[in-house]
């Protein structure tokens, strides 16, 4: 009988892709066997460059974050706006009390009132379910918080579960004390037509701010201009989609090196930026007497243990780099590299543009663009360099003259 294609063995699948045995090999070399466990049809690792933000002073602790990104010069740019930043003392990071999951239960053609007495007269029934369904997270200290009603539309409501995960993002964690629940909401069931968390992580906003003086970002004026560009990004959509995605160049590079889900980082952050039904620049700029104060908040859902992070040798690795004891210590680091990340972007913007310093970070990828081997990149970098137009023709012109 033939195997069904995710029966197949990694080096089958392969196989099945008539490649050059070069390329076959190279896929071969780079496997991680605890991977092939976590994803479905594995054939092999995609590697990502992973380099150190050498030093950033969140709230007193000086530490070192692995970033993992293929873009050239955002580890040079964090680094860049941490020095910055550490410069003043580093940056502060508030948590709320307690950070939450929410997980949604979704109603139609139902009226919130009846909903909501239900929830009201069954909260002991609805917190009993929660903990049958999940007793290991009560033992941890987390478990169902609350339950609440909201009206979406005139037709569908949400019945929202405030779910305390822990460490763990969450999400299968949330997904397994709602199914559970589906039983209380019997009754109900021909309106009930769905539940699954939600990733809108209203209830995991952290905040990281920082007093710069004027002097600490190169004077009044570039300090003015930060704020000037940043308070464009809070009115223009356009701006403020390229602002915050230079912020996640910084938070989706140590979400990824910490084996989380940069997608739900990413969708809750975008969500939390139109949360006033326009998309705005999420870190938010100011003068105040005689400093520059940049702050930001917004969701962060992310975790210590649980999902691939606890599978994946790599992600344990970066966390024991990192001394991160708690998800919500990762939480503050991730924002406060965001934000190193930001400050770094708009000083260089308000300075003359990014693309000098980018493009030099840039030559070495070009030089390997065109064929340079490892001894040949510093070598073409050098002479890139010294010109003041650069092009894919003219690097591969100055390589054949390398090699001449
Ligand atoms: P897991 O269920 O894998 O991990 C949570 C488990 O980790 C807990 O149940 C617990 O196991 C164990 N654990 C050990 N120490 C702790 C601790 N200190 N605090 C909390 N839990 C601990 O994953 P999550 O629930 O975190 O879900 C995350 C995964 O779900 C990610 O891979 C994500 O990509 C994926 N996902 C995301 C979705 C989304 O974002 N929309 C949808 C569906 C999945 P035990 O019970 O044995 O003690």
């Amino acid at each position: 009988m033939t195997k069904k294609y995710y029966e197949l063995t990694p080096d089958e699948r392969l196989a099945s892709l008539n490649l050059k045995q070069e390329t076959m090999t190279a896929f071969q070399e780079n496997r991680t066997p605890q991977h092939a466990q976590i994803i479905e049809n594995y054939i092999s690792d995609f590697r990502v460059p992973m380099g150190m933000l050498h030093d950033i002073i969140v709230n007193g602790q000086h530490v070192s974050v692995p970033m993992a990104i293929e873009e050239p010069s955002v580890i040079a740019a964090a680094n860049n706006g941490a020095k910055m930043i550490n410069s003043v003392g580093g940056v502060k990071a508030m948590l709320p009390k307690r950070t939450a999951m929410i997980g949604q239960m979704m109603f139609v053609d139902m009226p919130i009132t009846v909903l909501d007495d239900f929830v009201l007269s069954h909260q002991n029934e609805l917190l009993a379910i929660a903990q049958r369904a999940k007793p290991t997270i009560y033992q941890r200290g987390g478990g169902l918080l609350s339950v609440t009603t909201r009206q979406v539309s005139p037709t569908e409501v949400s019945v929202d579960f405030i779910i305390d995960t822990q460490d763990a993002m969450g999400a299968n964690i949330v997904n397994t004390i709602l199914e559970a629940e589906i039983s209380a909401f019997s009754k109900f069931e021909t309106h009930l037509i769905g539940v699954i968390l939600s990733n809108h992580a209203l209830e995991q906003i952290v905040t990281v701010k920082v007093n710069m003086t004027f002097d600490s970002v190169g004077g009044h004026d570039v300090a003015q201009k930060i704020v000037a560009l940043n308070h464009f990004a809070k009115n223009d959509p356009y701006r403020a989609t390229t602002e915050n995605k230079g912020l996640f160049n910084g938070i989706g590079a140590v979400v990824l090196a910490t084996g989380n889900d940069w997608r739900a980082v990413e969708a809750s952050g975008h969500a939390y930026a139109s949360r006033d039904g326009q998309y705005r620049a999420l870190a938010s700029w100011t003068i105040q007497e005689d400093q520059l104060i940049g702050e930001l908040s917004m969701p962060i859902s992310v975790g210590t243990v649980g999902g691939a992070i606890s599978a994946m040798p790599q992600a344990k690795n970066v966390l024991n780099i990192m001394k991160i004891t708690s998800a919500d210590e990762l939480r503050t680091i991730i924002l406060a590299t965001g934000l190193a990340q930001n400050l770094a972007a708009l000083k260089a913007i308000a300075s003359g543009g990014i693309q000098r310093g980018h493009m030099r970070m840039q030559y070495r990828v070009l030089a390997l663009q065109v064929g340079a081997t490892m001894s040949e990149v510093p070598i073409l970098v050098a002479k890139l360099n010294q010109l003041k137009q650069v092009d894919t023709t003219i690097a591969s012109k100055l390589l054949s003259e390398i090699r001449k």
